[in-house]
């Protein structure tokens, strides 16, 4: 038997204790060995250290690490990952700006590692099912709404509010990581509103239209502001009925009835995630698509950004 794959874990915070250290826990294929945070933080009395650099020089040994920090302070961890020799799984989005996560591909590339740009939100159970049913349909409209409570969600994370945090595409990056992912045809942005508050440098709100090639509609809607029942849907409207992925790309239902077809990570986004990671390493293969940054960057990049009401969590 192979021997497990020595991780270390990169950025203790919300993430990182909710669904990787489970996730490695559950996965024979990785052992933990090692952590790395600001404030030294371990898990289980392995060894803990402040900066990549110190993982580096202490003879831990190493074999790959998963970055879980926020994205404005990935790409340095990740190129001394790489530059270590070190297969690294990046969290989504998998950096700040596109062109950093160009170099780090590069990097990969030349040092002979895996490097996966991870989409958690794709290992959801009703996305792969939906990506099938939709191929061979045509698609004439999708609306996307992604309302949740930043408050519920991201409590005290000021990172998300600052440049290269984006903001309410923080969570809106995974319904485009779905809707890249199940959409029979590229779409790209047409038009989009950021509703930036005026005490903060990312939007709170967003709505983005997109168009695919054929000139089907994609109509994108993005709150941090939702109070009650929180909203993670696709709709897709098809010549052969409506299909819709709710909860996050959890939940998939068709309007005539038919049965969808099973499949997908039926024992959760973050073991399915970690399952295709060692099958990265093992076959010496890297798996980095852009596609979602790449809108989220288009719809800053043309959309008109509005100042709204100062937001005090
Ligand atoms: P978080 O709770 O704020 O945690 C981020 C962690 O990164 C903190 O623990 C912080 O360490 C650490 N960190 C910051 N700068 C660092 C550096 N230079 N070196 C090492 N560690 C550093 O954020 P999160 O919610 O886990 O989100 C992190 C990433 O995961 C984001 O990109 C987010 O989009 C993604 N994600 C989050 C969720 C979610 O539900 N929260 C879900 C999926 C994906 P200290 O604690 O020591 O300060």
């Amino acid at each position: 038997m192979n021997s497990p794959i020595r991780l270390a874990l990169v950025g203790m915070g919300k993430i990182a204790h909710d669904q990787h250290v489970p996730a490695i826990a559950g996965n024979p294929a990785f052992e933990l060995v090692a952590t790395v945070s600001l404030h030294g933080e371990g898990v289980g009395g392995r060894p803990a250290f402040r900066d990549i650099a110190a993982l580096a020089a202490s003879g831990v040994s190493v074999d790959a690490v998963a970055v879980c920090t926020p994205p404005q302070v990935r790409r340095e961890i990740a190129a001394t990952a790489i530059a270590a020799g070190w297969h690294v799984l990046l969290e989504k989005p998998p950096g700040a700006t596109l062109a950093e996560v160009a170099a780090l591909s590069d990097a990969a590339a030349t040092a002979g590692v895996s490097l996966f740009a991870s989409w958690h939100s794709r290992h959801a159970a009703g996305v792969e099912p939906a990506r099938a049913w939709l191929a061979g349909r045509e698609v004439r409209r999708a609306t996307i709404t992604w309302r949740e409570d930043v408050r519920v969600w991201h409590p005290g994370q000021a990172w998300i509010w600052g440049p290269g945090g984006f903001g309410v595409f923080d969570p809106g990056i995974n319904a485009l990581s779905i809707a890249t992912r199940i959409l029979p045809r590229p779409f790209f942005v047409e038009r989009a509103e950021l509703d930036v508050p005026a005490n903060l440098a990312a939007p709170i709100a967003a709505r983005v239209d997109f168009r695919d090639t054929a000139g089907a509609p994609i109509a994108m809607d993005l709150d941090f502001r939702q109070e009650g029942p929180q909203s993670w849907d696709i709709v897709v409207e098809t010549d052969a009925g409506t299909l819709t992925l709710a909860k996050g790309g959890a939940l998939l239902s068709l309007t005539e009835g038919e049965a969808p077809a099973t499949g997908g990570a039926l024992h959760g986004e973050y073991p399915a995630l970690y399952d295709r990671f060692a099958t990265l390493i093992r076959e010496g293969a890297s798996e980095v698509d852009i596609s979602p940054l790449r809108l989220v960057a288009d719809a800053f990049m043309c959309g008109r950004h509005v100042t709204v009401e100062a937001f005090v969590e």
